[in-house]
C-alpha cells in the first residue's frame, strides 16, 4: 500500500472516530443515569445575570395565544371545570387549592413562551419556595421555581426538566420580576402497538439564555421517579402546575411545528 493512501486511511477513520464521539456528547442523555434522582451531590447549575425583565414579548402571528392577560377561556381544570386561578392587572395567579390548570386544546411538537413571576418577597426554601411548572402534553415538566439565591436539589432547580436534567445555567431573576421560558418541544412518538419509536426532546431557554439544549427525555418527569414512557396520543394539554405558591404567569403562546 502506498504511504499516501495509507495516511488518507487513517485521517477518515480519525474523522469517523471524532464524530462518534461527538455524537456520543451530543445531549446529556447518556449521563442522566449516573445520578439517582434528586441527587444532592449532583453539581448546581452556575449563576448567570440574564440582565432586567423587558416588557412582554411580542406574539407572532401564528401563534396560538393561550392567555393574553383578561381571562382562563383557553384553560380548564382537570376535571373539566372552569380554573379559579387570579385574573388581574394583565396576569394570571395560582390559587392554592384549586389545582393545576390545562389547556383545551390539546398539542404536539410546538414552540411555547410562557413569562411568569415567583411570589414576592420570596417565602420558604428550596422546592417549598415559588414552585409551580409548565408541563408539556401534561407529562414533562419544566421547573418553575424561586431559584434565586436560593439552594435546591440540581435537577429540581428553574428551567430543570424536572428529576432529569439540571439547567445548564441558573438564570433566575429575582422574586417577582418577569422572567420567561421559551420552549421547543418535540413530542415522543409511538407505534401502532404502543412501543417508543422516538423519545421527547427539550430545548429551553430562560431569560434568553439556554438551559436546556436538545434534551433526551427519559420518560414522563416525576416526583422521586423516572417512569418509563408509557403511550399516548399525538397531542394532549399543556399544563400549569399548583404546587400551593402564588407564582403568576403572564403573555403565553404557542405555535405548532408541524
Ligand atoms: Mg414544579
Amino acid at each position: 500500500m502506498r504511504t499516501a493512501t495509507l495516511i488518507t486511511m487513517l485521517a477518515a477513520a480519525a474523522v469517523v472516530c471524532f464524530g462518534m464521539v461527538a455524537s456520543a456528547q451530543w445531549g446529556r442523555r447518556a449521563g442522566v443515569e449516573k445520578w439517582t434522582i434528586h441527587d444532592e451531590a449532583r453539581p448546581m447549575p452556575p449563576v448567570v445575570d440574564p440582565g432586567p425583565a423587558g416588557p412582554q414579548a411580542p406574539i407572532p402571528a401564528d401563534a396560538i395565544v393561550l392567555f393574553d392577560g383578561k381571562d382562563l377561556s383557553a384553560w380548564t381544570t382537570s376535571k373539566g371545570a372552569e380554573p379559579t386561578w387570579r385574573v388581574q392587572d394583565g396576569y394570571m395567579e395560582v390559587t392554592k387549592k384549586s389545582g393545576s390548570i390545562r389547556t383545551k386544546q390539546g398539542f404536539g411538537d410546538c414552540q411555547l413562551h410562557v413569562e411568569w413571576a415567583a411570589p414576592s418577597p420570596g417565602v420558604g426554601t428550596g422546592q417549598d419556595r415559588g414552585n409551580s411548572g409548565v408541563f408539556l402534553m401534561d407529562l414533562y415538566e419544566v421547573q418553575v421555581l424561586d431559584s434565586y439565591e436560593s439552594k435546591t436539589y440540581a435537577d429540581g432547580t428553574a428551567g430543570a426538566i424536572y428529576g432529569q436534567y439540571p439547567p445548564l445555567v441558573n438564570a433566575s431573576r429575582k422574586p417577582g420580576e418577569w422572567q420567561t421560558y421559551d420552549i421547543v418541544f418535540h413530542a415522543p412518538r409511538f407505534d401502532a402497538n404502543g412501543g417508543l419509536i422516538g423519545p421527547a426532546y427539550l430545548t429551553v431557554f430562560h431569560n434568553g439564555i439556554l438551559v436546556q439544549d436538545h434534551e433526551e427525555l427519559t420518560g414522563p418527569t416525576a416526583n422521586k421517579a423516572r417512569p418509563p414512557y408509557k403511550a399516548h396520543a399525538d397531542k394532549l394539554p399543556i399544563s400549569l402546575q399548583d404546587h400551593s405558591h402564588p407564582v403568576r404567569f403572564r403573555n403565553i403562546w404557542v405555535r405548532e411545528l408541524k
